[in-house]
């Protein structure tokens, strides 16, 4: 009997245990978000600078690993207490470990989910930043703009609102409550984001003409970015989480033959057009699984 009441003791403390370290949250803590992308880091201008095998990837994915730790860095100084970096670039493989700030957990690869460049992310983070993003496709004076592929993408919106990947990825934090409070990248996107979200800090690193693009030196973008950070999160209360009104209507323009057809087959899905197709519905984490399950 004694023996009983004691193994009972033990497992209900380890419940206890559990639960605490677990979906228990400190007042205090502050938990963050970074979803870093690479054509809208200081000095890229061209495809192969991104590209895995492309000459000057390396040295782009260096200046890549620092903007990311100046978020950090800003983070921290305003007291962030958990940091979540999320590689969203390409092979999901670009952020140097090893010369990542030491404090954040880092994200590499994709799972396959539909959370895409937001896989990591759940109720319990406090804000959301972008770094290195760029303008949705289309975007004149905007080197290397796309939405989520440049080959099968033409737009995508959502209750007739256009959207860059920075507004997808707003609406994820959005089913989570949790808002968008600073984005780096081209002038394009920092003016596009400010469009879809209101209020949200920017430091735009380089501003397009036609296909090329006026830098900040590196390190003026990294402490530009420290400081917009710090900035933002030190003014968190103001920053709303980014959502529309349902129901939702997501239109999508392909320029993919073959994706198109696919596309149509999604279930619910309808083609509109020769290379327009739909998909509705009330809950918005559907009509992001849509969009994942469309391109
Ligand atoms: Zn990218």
């Amino acid at each position: 009997m004694k023996r009983r009441f004691l193994l009972v003791m033990v497992l209900l403390m380890m419940v206890f245990t559990l639960s605490f370290s677990q979906g228990q949250r400190e007042p205090q803590d502050l938990k963050v978000f970074i979803s870093v992308d690479m054509e809208g880091v200081a000095g890229v201008v061209n495809w192969e600078e991104v590209s895995r095998n492309g000459k000057d990837y390396d040295y782009f994915r260096e200046i890549m690993t620092k903007e990311t730790n100046e978020a950090i860095r800003g983070a921290l100084a305003a007291g962030a207490t958990e940091i979540v970096v999320r590689d969203s670039h390409g092979s999901g493989r670009n952020i140097l470990p090893e010369l990542l700030h030491e404090r954040a957990k880092l994200l590499r690869d994709w799972s396959g989910g539909h959370l895409s460049m937001m896989e990591g992310i759940d109720k319990t983070f406090d804000a959301v930043i972008f770094i290195g993003y760029h303008a949705k496709a289309g975007t004149p004076d905007s080197p290397l703009a796309h939405t989520m592929s440049s080959a099968n993408i033409t737009d995508v919106s959502i209750n007739g609102v256009s959207l860059p990947e920075a507004g997808i990825n707003g609406l994820i934090a959005g089913c989570f409550d949790v808002p968008v409070v600073f984005l780096s990248g081209g002038r394009a996107i920092c003016n596009q984001a400010k469009g879809l979200f209101g209020e949200v800090e920017t430091v735009a690193v380089k501003e397009g003409i036609g296909n090329a693009n006026l830098n900040l030196h590196p390190a003026a973008a990294r402490e530009k970015i420290f400081e917009g950070v710090k900035k933002a999160l030190e003014n968190r209360k103001k920053y709303k989480p980014y959502k529309l009104k349902a129901p939702y209507k997501l239109e999508l323009t392909l320029k993919n033959k073959e994706l198109v057809s696919k596309a149509a087959s999604y279930p619910g899905a309808q083609r509109t057009g020769e290379w327009e197709l739909t998909y509705t519905g009330n809950d918005m984490m559907d009509i992001i699984k849509a969009f994942h399950g469309m391109h």
